[in-house]
């Protein structure tokens, strides 16, 4: 029987550390470094690589890699645990070797790259030597790749792209970027799109724009990207043509997931905060703490973030224990489906309860609840996800025939009484 809430006393002492170490060393440099992606910054090199040695000489590098890959497997669960401290800092995944969007990136070329590619463009992938980005939305459309129009056809040894994407996030840091493109617009919706590696110093690859969140950044790091004549070499293709659907759940099924992990450190974190004020702040004569709608507020994100945080739990548990995101995909759209909603009411709440400091820069409130929309819509937007619940949920149910429920009380009090007919009968013979 193995039902179980508690963490190994062993791995406890790897989080306490974690917990220490990104307390300590790296949430401050969250506060003086730009982007955790920016390999040219002078300071991020002076800074993150010390970082980094001490977390591999710990054995932590790459926790979600498998020693195949030079990191210790530890699966989902361990990694949950880990991501929820990770994800209370921007730079403490990229210190622990295990930063979106290059985690993703990578499992699709350990599945799929070739032994070069690997060595080319995964093995310094890995070591954080350089970053990758992923280009699949497009600026007509992103929710429905069906209607996605980047192509490429193949031109004696070469591929050769043509289109735009959108929103390619660390695109300007990036040596190379994954693209999904379609190379058989006459083939059945779900097998005309294939996956490419692009190096970005290809000719004919140019970033129009680095959108930015939100209203305050002048410049983001969210690439509109025109591919025009950009030549790849033939073997850049990953997988089969026409399987770049199949590729792309590769990364996207442990990309959810490990945003969910981190969206528990977030939130947690806003709580802390939350209760810190509300045990500091007084109003008409009395602590924040002892007005019952505050209590209420309390209550509500502790009951919230629990319940989402099993969730996470959970369903990580079931990827390590299936080995197959096919398995597990109601319950990481289920988790996509709570992880922006749970985010925004935390934050938001918290923000409330700040008053006017909640709302300034001089808090992480409005800046979290625009990121909670970032979950709500990376990897698919909420309504695709709950469509993807639904129908996983209902392929386990069968409808009736019947006029009338199956379930109708009616018809299974006949049923029981029918089945108990001796004891009645009994019992009105008694009377
Ligand atoms: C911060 C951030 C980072 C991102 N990073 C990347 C990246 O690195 N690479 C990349 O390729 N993409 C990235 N994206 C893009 C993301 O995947 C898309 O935004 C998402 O797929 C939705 O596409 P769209 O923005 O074109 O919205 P649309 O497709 O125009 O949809 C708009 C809205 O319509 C509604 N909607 C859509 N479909 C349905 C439906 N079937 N039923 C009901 N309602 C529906 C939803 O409310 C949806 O939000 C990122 C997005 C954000 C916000």
């Amino acid at each position: 029987m193995a039902w179980d809430f508690e963490t190994e006393p062993e791995f406890q002492k790897e989080l306490d550390w974690i917990d220490e170490f990104v307390r300590e060393e790296i949430e401050p440099i969250d506060l003086v470094l730009g982007s955790p992606y920016d390999l040219n910054c002078e300071k991020r090199r002076q800074l993150v690589p010390p970082l980094q040695e001490v977390v591999r000489s710990r054995g932590l590098w790459g926790c979600h890699l498998g020693p195949e890959l030079g990191g210790p497997g530890y699966g989902q669960v361990k990694l949950a645990l880990m991501n929820e401290i990770l994800g209370r800092s921007a730079h403490a995944p990229t210190v622990f070797g295990c930063q979106a969007p290059d985690s993703g990136n990578a499992e699709i070329l350990a599945h799929y790259g070739s032994e070069e590619q690997k060595e080319r463009y995964l093995a310094p992938l890995l070591r954080n030597e350089i970053v990758s980005a992923y280009s699949m939305t497009e600026p007509h459309g992103g929710a429905d790749p069906k209607v996605f129009t980047t192509h490429a056809h193949l031109d004696g040894d070469e591929w050769v792209i043509n289109g735009e994407k959108w929103f390619s996030s660390n695109a300007r840091y990036a040596s190379f970027l994954i693209v999904m493109v379609v190379t058989d617009p006459a083939a059945p919706p779900y097998n005309r799109l294939s996956m490419f590696i692009v190096p970005k110093d290809t000719p004919g690859v140019e970033i129009l724009r680095n959108v930015g969140i939100g209203t305050g950044e002048a410049e983001g790091s969210h690439g509109y990207i025109r591919y025009t004549d950009v030549r790849i070499p033939k073997d850049h293709l990953l997988g089969a043509t026409g399987q770049g659907f199949v590729v792309a759940q590769t990364r996207l099924g442990g990309g959810r997931i490990h945003h969910a992990m981190r969206t528990v450190a977030k939130i947690s974190k806003a709580f802390d905060q939350m209760c810190e004020r509300v045990l500091s702040r007084e109003t008409q004569g009395g602590l924040l703490a002892h007005k019952q709608m505050v209590q209420e507020k309390i209550a509500d994100s502790w009951i919230e973030i629990e319940q989402f945080r099993l969730l996470v739990l959970r369903t990580a548990w079931r990827i390590d224990r299936y080995k197959d995101y096919r398995k597990v995909r109601k319950d990481i759209s289920a988790v996509k489906v709570a992880m922006p909603k749970v985010y925004l009411d935390i934050y938001s709440r918290a923000l409330q309860l700040h008053g006017a400091l909640g709302v300034s820069n001089e808090m992480p409130f409005s800046a979290g609840i625009i990121d909670s929309f970032h979950m709500a819509l990376a990897d698919g937007p909420t309504e695709v996800h709950k469509i993807t619940v639904a129908r996983q949920v209902l392929r386990e149910y069968v409808g009736t025939d019947d006029l009338f429920p199956t379930t109708h009380l009616p018809r299974l009090r006949a049923e029981a009484r029918a089945r108990f007919a001796d004891v009645l009968e009994l019992e009105v013979a008694d009377q």
